[in-house]
C-alpha cells in the first residue's frame, strides 16, 4: 500500500453546521508533512458542500457530491443538483452509482449519462460497483461487476478521472467483509474487466464496506487497492482519522 492513498468519507445524509469543525481537524491533519501525499475526499450532503469547500480551499483535503443529475442543462428538476452546479462551489469529486441510489432507481443507463455530464463538467468520478448478496450466492459475482462497468461507461473514452470503488452491497453497513483473498481475487477481476474493456492497465481502485479501525489494519495488507471509501466510520472524525493514520505508517 503507498503513501498516496484515498480516503473518501461518504457522510450520506448525516452532518449539520457543527460538523465544520471535524472537518478543519482533518484539514490540519493533512498539513503534516507524514499525510502530505494522502489523498482525502469528502462528501458531506448538498447542504454542506459549500461550506466544506470554504474551509479546505487552502488545503489538500477535496471535496466531493454524493451524487448528481444527468441533465448537463439547468432544467426543471425539483429537488436535483448537476455536474455544473456541483462543480460551481469548487468541488472537484462526485460519487456516482452508489448502491443506496442504485436502489431508488439509478440503473447503469441512467449512471452512464450521469458519468458522462460529470466528465463534461471536468468532475473525478467515483464510480462504485458493488454486487448484492443474492447476487453473490448465485455466483453472479463477476458478471454483475462486468455489466456495471461496460454498461456504465458505454461510449465514454478511456480516461483517468474515474476512481472505481469496488463495494460489495452485502458489506454496506452491516459490518460484513470479504476476506483479504477474496478481496484481492474481485479487485483483481476488475482489473481485467477495465483492461479488457478500456486497455486501462493502472485503474485506481477502492474499496468500501465497513471499514473501521478495527479492521483497518487487516484491509491495509490488501496491497492491490488504492484506498478506501468509507461511510459510517467517516462521520467519527477521530475514527476517520485514526483510520488514515493507521493506513499510513
Ligand atoms: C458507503 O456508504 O459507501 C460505505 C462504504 O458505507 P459503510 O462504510 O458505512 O459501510
Amino acid at each position: 500500500m503507498t503513501n498516496n492513498m484515498f480516503f473518501i468519507a461518504n457522510w450520506k445524509m448525516f452532518g449539520d453546521n457543527k460538523s465544520v469543525n471535524s472537518v478543519k481537524k482533518v484539514i490540519k491533519l493533512s498539513k503534516d508533512k507524514k499525510f502530505k501525499k494522502v489523498q482525502i475526499v469528502y462528501c458531506p450532503p448538498y447542504t454542506l458542500l459549500d461550506k466544506f469547500f470554504r474551509l479546505s480551499k487552502n488545503s489538500n483535503v477535496k471535496i466531493g457530491s454524493q451524487n448528481c443529475h444527468y441533465s448537463e442543462k439547468p432544467g426543471p428538476f425539483t429537488g436535483s443538483i448537476n455536474a455544473n452546479l456541483i462543480k460551481s462551489i469548487g468541488a472537484e469529486y462526485v460519487i456516482i452509482g452508489h448502491s443506496e441510489n442504485r436502489f431508488t432507481g439509478d440503473n447503469n443507463n441512467l449512471i452512464n449519462s450521469k458519468i458522462k455530464s460529470a466528465l463534461n463538467n471536468k468532475l473525478k468520478i467515483i464510480f462504485c460497483i458493488g454486487e448484492t448478496l443474492k447476487e453473490k450466492r448465485n455466483k453472479k459475482t463477476n458478471s454483475i461487476l462486468n455489466s456495471q462497468i461496460v454498461n456504465g461507461l458505454k461510449n465514454i473514452k478511456k480516461n483517468n478521472n474515474i476512481i472505481f470503488a469496488y463495494e460489495p452491497v452485502w458489506s454496506i453497513g452491516t459490518g460484513l467483509v470479504p476476506k483479504n483473498r477474496d478481496l484481492e481475487k474481485q479487485i483483481s477481476v476488475i482489473k481485467k474487466i477495465i483492461m479488457r474493456f478500456w486497455k486501462l492497465k493502472n485503474p485506481k481502485i477502492v474499496y468500501g464496506g465497513s471499514v473501521n479501525i478495527k479492521n483497518i489494519n487487516n484491509f491495509k495488507k490488501v496491497s492491490s487497492i488504492n484506498g478506501f471509501l468509507i461511510g459510517g466510520a467517516s462521520q467519527n472524525t477521530k475514527n476517520f482519522i485514526d483510520i488514515i493514520k493507521k493506513s499510513i505508517n
